[in-house]
This record gives C-alpha cells, structure tokens and sequence, in this order.
C-alpha cells in the first residue's frame, strides 16, 4: 500500500532522508523507531504529503505523490485514505467530541449527518468513551482526547494510519488506554505506521520494525530479530540506551 523508492527530503542544506527504499504491505505493522532529530517524524509525514520531498518515488494506495509538493489530486486522494494521530491530539477546541468526529466524513465523504452520527458513536464505543461524546477536548483527559483524534481519524475509514508519538504527550496512567486502542485495531487488520518509544508495545504489535539513524534505515527486520539480535553496531548502542 505504501511503496517509497530512493526518496530524498532535505531542509534547506539539511539532508534529512536518505535514499529511503521502504514498502507497506496491506495489513502490516510497522514500527519506526530511532534517535530524536533520526527523521522519524518527516519519514512518515512525507507518507501522507503534510512534508514534500525533493527526489524518489513515493506510491500510496496507487496514488503517485511527485516531488517539490507537485502532487495535485493525488494528495488529496491520499488525505482522504491515510489517517494521521499526532502526538498533541490536535482536536477542534470549538467542537464538541462528536463534531469532532463527523465533520470531515460528512465534509470530504459527503455523508449525511445521521450517517456520520451514527458512525462517530459507534467509533466512540470501539475507543471506550462513549460517555464523552457530548462533552469539548477541554474538559477530557490526554488519553481520552487522544482516543477522541483515533476515533475521528477512524471515521474516515482510511486504509492506512500513521501514528506519531501517539502516547508521549500523555501522563503515564493514560498510555495504557491508547495502546489498547492501537492494539484493538492492529488485530482487526488495520495497516499502521507508528513511530514510538514504546519498545514492549513495538514488539508486541509490529510485524516489522525499521530504525533509522540520520536519517537512512540502518536496520530493519522482525521485532524479535530486530531487538533480541540487532546486527548493526548503531542499532545496538540505540536499544541499550532506551531498552
Ligand atoms: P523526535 O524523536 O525528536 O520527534 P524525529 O526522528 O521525528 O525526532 P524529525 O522531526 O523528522 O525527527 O526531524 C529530523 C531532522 O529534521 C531534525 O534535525 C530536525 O531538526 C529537522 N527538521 C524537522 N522539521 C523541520 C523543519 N520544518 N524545518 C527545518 N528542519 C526541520
Ligand atoms: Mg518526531
């Protein structure tokens, strides 16, 4: 579903990605982990074209996205199809929870309101707060609006998410009731990129691990591989310092 080729994003003399080669199949859990500053972030923003890239050649969902942000109707296409949660939860402050969740199905999709409505509860249920709907992100805990900005992205029905960091801004006690979320949906078959610190979680849920050091996949392969017999040496020195 995602297929990246020699893809290459600099900031204006920073090279930030390097000949990344990466594929995605429909399905797959990918774990992306690395130093801070490693390009994690730009890695999967440029999956979704919130970050443009200079040379490659970027697939999502059959959709070419073309470098310098020269994309035209396939980004758009692609936004519809790739839901993101980011690490600030980034929820309509003004709109209750339940707008937050049926705006963009009833604006991009066309739905109707009941249709939307409908949707948004039952996504509501699925993350555990259907109790909230009525109430604004203000008034809800960090996990709470962070399962809030899941369901909303949900709504959309994407074919690929792409989480951030979905758990760093949260207090300790509200972790657990995001990842349950995140595992939920990584059982039912959803195809995820999830850039985390998270390592018990990774190696729980990810089918594939990739680390990436400044910017190049320095190492990729299955959790168990990947974190119990790390071949290269920058792997190693990483895992011992947050392992
Ligand atoms: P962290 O773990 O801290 O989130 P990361 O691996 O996600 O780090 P990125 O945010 O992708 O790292 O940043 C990669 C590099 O690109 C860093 O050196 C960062 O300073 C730089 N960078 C990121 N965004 C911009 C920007 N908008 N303009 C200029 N440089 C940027
Ligand atoms: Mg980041």
């Amino acid at each position: 579903i995602v297929r990246m080729q020699q893809l290459n994003k600099h900031f204006g003399s920073l090279h930030v990605l390097k000949d990344i080669d990466m594929e995605i199949t429909p399905g797959e859990v990918v774990v992306v982990i690395g130093a801070s500053g490693s390009g994690k972030s730009t890695l999967i923003r440029c999956i979704n074209g919130l970050e443009e890239f200079q040379t490659g050649k970027l697939e999502v969902d059959s959709n070419e996205l073309l470098p310098h942000g020269k994309s035209g109707k396939a980004l758009q296409t692609i936004r519809t199809e790739v839901g993101m949660v980011f690490q600030q939860f980034n929820l309509f402050p003004h709109l209750s929870v339940i707008d937050n969740i049926t705006l963009a199905p009833m604006k991009v999709r066309g739905w109707s309101a009941s249709d939307a409505l409908e949707t948004a509860k039952r996504l509501l249920e699925r993350v555990g707060i259907s109790d909230q709907a009525d109430k604004y992100p203000s008034q809800l805990s960090g996990g709470q609006q962070q399962r809030v900005a899941l369901a909303r992205a949900l709504a959309m029905e994407p074919r690929l998410m792409l989480f951030d960091e979905p758990t760093s801004a949260l207090d300790p006690e509200m972790i657990g009731e995001v990842l349950d979320a995140m595992r939920e949906l990584a059982k039912e078959g959803m195809t995820m990129v999830i850039v985390t610190h998270e390592m018990g979680f990774a190696r729980e849920v990810a089918d594939r691990v990739i680390f990436i050091h400044q910017g190049e996949i320095t190492e990729q392969g299955p959790p168990e591989q990947l974190f119990d017999t790390p071949q290269h040496e920058r792997t190693q020195s990483f895992l011992a310092r947050v392992l």
